[in-house]
């Protein structure tokens, strides 16, 4: 199992993450991703390959895949 961080002060709010994500991002009001389960971000195995390429493709580097 792995886990989706978002690092809040390199992320500029603009959902990207959330759109290629959907299963397990939403957004807030204001365009930055929040977890459909609140924190880190738990991602099932069928959903892993979708998590890596979120990570690869946010503009920021915001976002870190951890294993657990
Ligand atoms: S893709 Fe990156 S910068 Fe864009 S909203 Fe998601 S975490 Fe933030």
């Amino acid at each position: 199992m792995t886990t989706l961080h978002i690092d809040w002060t390199a992320c500029h709010g603009r959902g990207l993450c959330a759109e290629l994500l959907p299963e397990l991002l939403a957004t807030d009001p204001w365009g930055y991703p929040i977890a459909r389960t609140g924190g880190d971000v738990d991602v099932p195995a069928e959903l892993h390959a979708d998590a890596v390429t979120a990570t690869k493709f946010c503009p920021r580097l915001a976002l870190r895949l951890r294993a657990r």
